[in-house]
């Protein structure tokens, strides 16, 4: 039914598949609709239209109610997963009194996750959390610049190490988010941005996602995106970087693109996306780079999209400004 949206109810819940133990389990995810991230009302990142799953007037009643909507779809799941679009840990979008209640009922599951900025995690916070929690940090980047200027994070990659063993020291797990692609870097510059926070990320991780850039509405992000001035990563671009990371980190590495194979997500040539994109879910459970062994001959448009950035040093979508049938023979996302 569609209408007015309602504070007491969820964005959405569904079922996926994610590791428990080193197994691959059922996963439930629940989006809870807060008042939103605090740093999204002040400007906010660049690549992020979370504000859009957020209202204004939820209350403590209408979260109790979205718990309860929540209770009535669990199945017993060993894995809960609750986002906010912001941060758990912030008071203003879930009150100590409702995440004491989230921990009681689903305090016979395995695992639980929720994602927070790094100012949230305090020895506090983290001394009433069961053990049971993960907590997933956005670090994005470990650049200072790219943090700064390209993603306006509003923390360093100081705090987000800071946060991360402080989680680890308490005796929690952390799965760290990384951004491949931020607005303003060529396809090259941000594999390797991408590996090198990983590498930095390692530290205090017991996961590592990585999440190629998705176009989402209403971001500054799709204002570059409109003007041609920036291309979502390959997705060849996104398996280079798991499979140079394969051997370098300890940590699991995962990838779940948003909006792969879409001209706003992760794409290739269009006719090997899907295989790919099954790939690097496989990956991402057996850590067996040969999930990653999938061949198009589009690979070689890639390659040559990465000579051509470096020629004429633009992050620029070079697609969009020649026709398909000439030099990057790519041309297909308009
Ligand atoms: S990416 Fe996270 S921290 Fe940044 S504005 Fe969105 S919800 Fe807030
Ligand atoms: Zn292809």
């Amino acid at each position: 039914m569609k209408g007015k949206r309602s504070p007491s109810q969820l964005e959405a819940c569904w079922k996926e598949k994610d590791m428990v133990s080193g197994k691959v389990s059922e996963a439930m995810v629940i989006i809870m609709r807060t008042n939103g991230c605090c740093w999204a009302k002040a400007g906010g990142c660049s690549m992020c239209g979370y504000r859009q799953a957020s209202m204004n007037e939820v209350t403590e009643a209408d979260l109790n109610r979205q718990i309860d909507e929540a209770l009535s779809k669990y199945k017993g799941e060993p894995f809960v997963k609750i986002y906010t679009s912001g941060s758990f840990l912030d008071e203003n979008e879930i009150p100590a009194a409702v995440r004491g209640r989230i921990f009681n009922e689903f305090s016979g599951c395995e695992r639980i996750l929720f994602e927070s900025r790094p100012e949230f995690v305090t020895p506090e916070a983290l001394s009433v959390l069961p053990k049971n929690v993960t907590i997933a940090l956005g670090l994005e980047s470990s650049d200072p610049d790219i943090l700064s200027i390209s993603i306006n994070k509003g923390f360093t990659q100081e705090d987000s190490r800071k946060a991360g063993m402080m989680i680890k020291d308490a005796g929690l797990k952390v799965r760290t988010y990384l951004l491949l692609k931020p607005p303003f870097l060529t396809e090259k510059a941000a594999m390797e941005d991408t590996v090198r926070s990983a590498v930095f990320a390692d530290e205090f991780s017991d996961e590592i996602s990585i999440n190629p850039l998705n176009v989402q509405r209403g971001t500054y992000a799709e204002r570059l995106w409109r003007a041609g001035e920036l291309r979502p990563p390959w997705i060849w671009s996104l398996v280079e970087v798991l499979r140079e990371l394969s051997s370098k980190v300890n940590a699991r590495l995962m990838s779940s693109p948003s909006g792969g194979g879409t001209s706003r997500g992760v794409h290739n040539c269009g006719k090997c996306d899907r295989e790919i994109l099954d790939g690097i879910e496989r990956f991402s459970f057996s850590q067996d780079v040969k999930d990653l062994d999938i061949r198009c001959e589009c690979i070689d448009s890639w390659q040559r999209y990465l000579e051509s950035e470096k020629i004429l040093g633009t992050a620029a979508d070079l697609d969009r400004g020649f026709d398909s049938d000439l030099a990057l023979g790519c041309g297909k996302d308009g």
